[in-house]
């Protein structure tokens, strides 16, 4: 029903012109989603074109349509970041962490440092890099919360005492989390966050948006119904979306 994370740019694949952004609206209609959020990444900023987004928004009346951004979360930038976000009455930001200490883990070239490394350490390291994206106030959404299992490489300690800090601050910053069903497609082949971290934060009452992380227009609302269904399934009752970072409730009924 909603879809708050997909790439108009892609991975700078093409312009984000009126042809694109109504390939990408199209497609939420046809899916019959009740609001749709453009999160390109930040490294695009230059190629972006928000009041555009805005403008063929009024051409969808059915559709509530979002203007986010993805942005890549690394400790020392968050002056960069809040520059950007100054320069634009956002909906929503999405903080994520594909770096971190230089380490750009989550392309395929990667792939076998993740088997040579100490899975614990750096696991370790991720999920403390996405305290401070948490910690940060820049955020209203944090990102493929693991992705550092995106490989399926797994820690030898428990996920739930490697990712406790991380949801305590996701917790009192009252920040929302999504399930990124991306993953599927990944070497992991899993959604973002696994089955255990679901119901832990859901446990603790950390609420849920949807993301499909759509780099093409075919891949809008890919999976999330299936998503959805899982989240009813251990007892999730809405979805939260956004407008001018406030907190917009769906019911998943
Ligand atoms: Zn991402
Ligand atoms: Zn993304």
């Amino acid at each position: 029903m909603l879809d708050l994370h997909v790439h108009p740019l892609g991975h700078n694949d093409r312009e984000a012109n009126r042809e694109t952004i109504r390939a990408f609206l199209d497609e939420a209609s046809r899916r019959g989603l009740k609001e749709i959020g453009f999160a390109d990444h930040d490294y695009y900023w230059d190629q972006m074109n928000f009041p555009l987004i805005r403008e063929v928004a009024k051409d969808y009346p059915h559709l509530e349509v979002r203007v986010g951004l993805e942005a890549e979360y690394r400790p020392y930038e968050e002056g960069r970041i809040k520059n950007l976000l100054d320069q634009f009455s956002f909906d929503f930001v999405i903080g994520s962490v594909h770096e971190f200490d230089g380490w750009v883990f989550d392309i395929p070239e990667e792939e076998h440092m993740h088997r040579k490394k100490d899975a614990d350490e750096f696991y370790r390291r991720y999920f403390e890099v996405v305290t401070l994206a948490a910690k940060s106030g820049l955020f209203t959404t944090i990102g493929h919360f693991d992705l550092i299992k995106v490989f399926g490489v797994r820690p030898g300690k428990d996920i739930l005492t490697l990712a406790d800090e991380a949801l305590t601050t996701v917790a009192e910053r009252g920040l929302v989390l999504e399930v990124n069903t991306n993953g599927r497609y990944k070497p992991v082949q899993e959604f973002y966050p696994e089955r255990r971290l679901m119901e832990e934060i859901h446990r603790r009452g950390i609420e849920f948006t949807l993301g499909s992380d759509a780099h093409c227009a075919e891949n809008v609302g890919r999976d999330l119904d299936e998503a959805s269904q899982l989240l009813r399934q251990i007892g999730v009752q809405s979805l939260v979306g956004f407008s001018r970072f406030d907190k917009v409730s769906y019911s998943l009924d």
